[in-house]
């Protein structure tokens, strides 16, 4: 998919005056934040699981060359094959290839945010194949013609109405006046029509959540069963994933879907979770004749090797999106890549460069609840820091933000000039509005003060006021 994340700013915008998309994300917000802390409680030891589930990630990725080569050679064991890819490119053709032999014209499609990241439904229509989404909400956004908006949540901007509304368009020879007015209809129509497509698609393609080097399995963890579905019904199961996935055993990776299903959806354990391990064996009831794995690096290995590797512990649960305040706000389409929300603000710039990712950044208020709910412990806002950081170096921003910055690192450099400044301004600003308590447009804080108002400050700083409270405190 085309990036349009340097222009972060702008699409923003465009996402705070759709009411819709507003009330859509206030209430994954206010579900997810309950329901993920309800399912937290009823695990006493849900933390120490977070730390192993970090300490395996980061031992996978310490020997992560092992641990790859041991996977293919259980793959290529159990009659599979794996295909390295260094780039999306590569990684289309790979898929194209298999196709071609198999003389493919359609495949079905399991969720895999690999699959978004190379632009592989583009690149198989160019190329006259048809892929058919099978999960439900990414079925729903590729009806649209829409990217998803979210990691595990594809179509989570999207009321009922509006769903029903893309149905309508898709599905045209069915009858206008048909009744879609919840979710079960709008399921049950979704599932007759995908029903087709599960048994007609030659060739299965599936994401995968973990690679297991001990047995050259691929787990997949999926709520609806399209999935199975996916991988069981066409003769080929073709398996995208990125280098990061391979941990070393199925227990370690047991061990991450407890506390992936946990943070991404707050369920106990999700509805199906699949052991792939190679094509049908004689006497296997169902299953494929040929299993491939398609191995992204995509960037990956020049992350392994920076500062910035503990993001390749991500196990793309999607809590740090559905607890940030900025996602919470504008959506994932705003972040105008695969990656929304803090993952998005650390991955894309990693795997697209700083100018391509521009803004994402700085698209944090730094309240840290990212870090504070992911499941592998990566430090989120550190991360963005360090992007900040580099960005500021590359000369990544405007003329008039990097003046800003220095001018603002002056003051903070100096204490006794900062207090100086900002002790008369803060006065002046909570004289002016000592009747309403806010501004509804500043100067230089429109970006601020176009969507929201603007608290006025109380009087005072906050340095005056902790002279004042120790001073008190004082024997
Ligand atoms: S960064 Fe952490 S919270 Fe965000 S998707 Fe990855 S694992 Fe989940």
């Amino acid at each position: 998919m085309e990036a349009t994340s340097a222009r972060f700013p702008a699409n923003a915008r465009a996402a705070l005056g759709d009411a819709d998309l507003r009330a859509s994300l206030a209430r994954l917000q206010r579900e997810y934040r309950r329901d993920r802390a309800a399912v937290a409680a009823r695990l006493p030891e849900f933390d120490a699981l977070r730390d192993a589930a970090a300490a395996i990630k980061d031992h996978a990725l310490d020997h992560l060359a092992f641990y790859l080569e041991r996977f293919e050679e259980r793959v290529i064991a159990q009659g599979g094959q794996v295909h390295w890819c260094r780039d999306g490119t590569e990684a289309c053709e790979a898929v194209l290839a298999i196709c071609r032999a198999e003389g493919a014209t359609a495949v079905g499609k399991g969720k895999s945010m690999i699959s978004e990241e190379i632009g592989l439904n583009a690149f198989l229509e160019r190329n006259g194949i048809a892929p058919v989404e099978t999960d439900l909400g990414e079925y729903i956004v590729q009806q649209r013609g829409e990217a998803p908006s979210h990691i595990v949540m594809p179509a989570i901007h999207l009321n009922v109405k509006q769903i029903a509304d893309g149905f309508r368009a898709a599905h045209g020879a069915l009858d206008p006046a048909r009744a879609l007015d919840g979710p079960d209809a709008l399921l049950a129509e979704a599932r007759t029509r995908l029903r087709d497509k599960f048994l007609s698609a030659e060739i299965g393609i599936t994401g995968a959540n973990f690679l297991v080097a001990e047995t050259g399995s691929v787990v997949l963890v999926t709520n609806e069963g399209n999935g199975d579905l996916t991988h069981t019904l066409p003769r080929i199961h073709i398996a995208l994933a990125s280098i990061e996935k391979a941990v070393p055993t199925i227990d370690d990776a047991m061990a991450l879907v407890r506390v992936l299903a946990r943070s991404a959806t707050a369920q106990e354990i999700t509805s199906y979770t699949s052991l792939v391990t190679g094509p049908a064996r004689a006497g296997d009831a169902d299953g494929p004749r040929a299993f491939h794995v398609v191995l992204l690096d995509g960037g990956r290995s020049r992350l392994l090797g920076s500062e910035r590797r503990a993001i390749l512990r991500c196990i793309r649960c999607g809590a740090c999106q559905s607890q940030c305040p900025v996602y919470g706000h504008v959506g994932g389409h705003a972040y105008g890549w695969v990656y929304a929300g803090p993952v998005g603000a650390v991955l894309t710039p990693a795997l697209l460069g700083v100018p391509a990712a521009k803004h994402l950044p700085a698209a944090s208020t730094f309240c840290g609840r990212c870090e504070e709910v992911c499941p592998v412990r990566i430090p989120l806002p550190a991360l963005m820091r360090s992007w900040r950081e580099e960005a500021f170096a590359r000369r990544a921003g405007s003329a008039t933000e990097r003046a800003l910055l220095k001018l603002w690192g002056a003051a903070v450099r100096r204490p006794a000039l900062w207090r100086a400044l900002v002790g008369p301004v803060s006065y002046v600003l909570a004289f002016c509005a000592r009747r309403s308590g806010v501004y509804r447009a500043l100067p230089l804080a429109g970006g601020w003060t176009g969507a929201r108002d603007m608290p006025a400050p109380e009087g005072g700083s906050f340095v005056a006021a902790w002279a004042r409270a120790r001073k008190a405190d004082a024997p």
